[in-house]
């Protein structure tokens, strides 16, 4: 987890954090369940097994 500082506030803090959990956490892809399941551009998710594609905003939406 990266030292952000003293300089930045609480708040911002959290915002950071929520952001950064949610970029590491592994996926599982909703379709057959593997966990090669990596984002392939910014909003778009894809398993590298059986190759469904997922809109990943709408995706972190549920995740949450
Ligand atoms: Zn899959």
């Amino acid at each position: 987890m990266p030292n952000l500082g003293v300089k930045y506030g609480l708040t911002l803090r959290r915002r950071y954090l929520s952001v950064w959990n949610r970029l590491k956490k592994k996926r599982a892809c909703p379709k057959c369940g593997s966990t090669h399941f990596r984002r392939l551009v910014i909003g778009v998710w894809e398993c590298e097994k059986c190759g469904y594609k997922v809109a990943g905003d709408a995706y972190d939406l549920v995740q949450e």
